[in-house]
C-alpha cells in the first residue's frame, strides 16, 4: 500500500531551503497539508526574511498542493505557538511535526565562544523542545502524532570544529528517548534522522563529485516513512546518497566487580569484559539498566 498523508497536516521548519524544503515538497505531493517553516536566515543564523517559505509554498501551490507560509524562529515560544494555532485554525489538525531549522556556527573548541555555543544549540535544541511542546498537547488529544528530530553524525560520531553543533544534535538523541516513552500511549511516535546532504550547509566541506550523488530527495523518502502511519518509533535512521541505516544505542554485557576488584586497578584488569561488544543490550529506559546492575549486586552477594 502506497504511503499517502491525505487529510494529515505536516508542520516542516526551516523549510525554505534545503532538506526541508524537499521534504515539505514530497509531503505536499503525497496529500500532506504543510505547514512551510523558516525565519530565512543565513547558514550561520544571521539575518531573516520570509521569502524563502513563501517561495516553497508557492512552488507547492503550483503542483496542486496545500500549503501556509510561516516565518516563526523556532526558538521563539510565542512565534511557534502562533504558528501551531494558524496550523489548527486552518487545517483542524496537526499530525506531523519535522523538526529540520538549523544553523552552523563553526570554530576549534579554544575559538568557540558560549555565544556560539548558545546560538547553535538555541536553533537546534531548544527549537525542537519548542516546537515539540507546541504540538504536543494537541497530538495527545487527537492520539496520533508523528515527529522527527533532525540530529546529525556529527552528534552521534563527533566531527572537529562542531562542539556547539555536536552538543545540540546529540541532544536531540535524549528528546527522542524521552518523547517517544512520554508519547507511545497516545500513538505519538519520535524518531530521529542523522542527514547528510548537498545543501548549502555542506557546500565547500565535500568534493563536488560526492556531494553530486547527494541531493537532498534522496533523504525524503526515509523522512516521508518516519513521520506515516506507519512508521516506527525510538528509531535513528542515518540517510544519505540513496543509503538508509540505523543507528543504535547498546550497552556491553559488562562485568560486576565487588570486594578487593571493586577498585581504579580491578577496573583496568576487567576492562576487556566491560568493553567486549559481544551481545550489547538496548534498553527500553533507565530503569532497565538499573535493573540490570542491581540483579548483578544481589547475584553477587547470594541475593538473586
Ligand atoms: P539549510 O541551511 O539549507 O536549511 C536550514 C533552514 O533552516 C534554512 O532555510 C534556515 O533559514 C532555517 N532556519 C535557521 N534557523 C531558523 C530558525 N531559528 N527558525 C526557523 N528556521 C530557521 O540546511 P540543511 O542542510 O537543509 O539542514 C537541515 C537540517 O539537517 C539541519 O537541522 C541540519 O543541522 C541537519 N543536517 C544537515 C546535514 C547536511 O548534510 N546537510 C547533515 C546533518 C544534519
Amino acid at each position: 500500500m502506497s504511503i499517502r498523508f491525505d487529510g494529515r497536516t505536516a508542520i516542516v521548519t526551516g523549510a525554505g531551503a534545503g532538506l526541508g524544503r524537499a521534504y515539505a515538497l514530497a509531503l505536499a505531493a503525497r496529500g500532506a497539508r504543510v505547514v512551510v517553516n523558516d525565519l530565512g536566515v543565513g547558514r550561520d543564523g544571521a539575518g531573516g526574511s520570509s521569502e524563502a517559505a513563501e517561495r516553497v509554498v508557492a512552488e507547492i501551490r503550483a503542483a496542486g498542493g496545500e500549503a501556509i507560509a510561516d516565518g516563526a524562529d523556532v526558538s521563539d515560544e510565542t512565534a511557534v505557538e502562533a504558528m501551531v494555532a494558524r496550523a489548527l485554525a486552518r487545517f483542524e489538525r496537526v499530525d506531523a511535526l519535522i523538526c529540520n531549522a538549523g544553523i552552523l556556527r563553526d570554530k576549534s573548541f579554544g575559538k568557540m565562544t558560549l555565544a556560539d555555543f548558545r546560538a547553535v544549540l538555541d536553533v537546534h535544541l531548544t527549537g525542537a523542545f519548542v516546537c515539540c511542546k507546541a504540538v504536543w498537547e494537541t497530538m495527545r488529544a487527537q492520539g496520533y502524532g508523528r515527529i522527527l528530530l533532525t540530529s546529525s553524525g556529527v552528534g552521534l560520531y563527533g566531527n572537529f570544529g562542531q562542539a556547539n553543533y555536536a552538543a545540540a544534535k546529540a541532544g536531540m538523541i535524549g528528546l527522542m528517548h524521552a518523547l517517544h516513552i512520554e508519547g507511545k500511549k497516545h500513538d505519538i511516535r519520535v524518531n530521529a534522522l542523522a542527514p547528510t546532504a548537498a545543501t548549502r550547509m555542506t557546500e565547500g566541506l565535500l568534493p563536488p563529485d560526492a556531494l553530486a550523488l547527494m541531493a537532498p530527495e534522496t533523504i525524503t523518502p526515509g523522512v516521508l516513512y518516519l513521520v506515516s502511519e506507519r512508521a516506527p518509533s525510538r528509531f535513528i535512521m542515518g540517510a544519505g546518497a540513496g543509503a538508509f541505516a540505523r543507528a543504535l544505542i547498546l550497552e556491553t554485557q559488562g562485568t560486576h566487580l565487588s570486594g578487593a576488584a571493586l577498585t581504579p586497578e580491578g577496573v583496568e584488569a576487567a576492562f576487556g569484559r566491560i568493553a567486549d561488544p559481544a551481545g550489547a543490550l538496548a534498553f527500553n529506559d533507565t530503569y532497565e539498566q538499573t535493573e540490570r546492575y542491581v540483579r548483578a549486586a544481589a547475584a553477587a552477594r547470594g541475593e538473586s
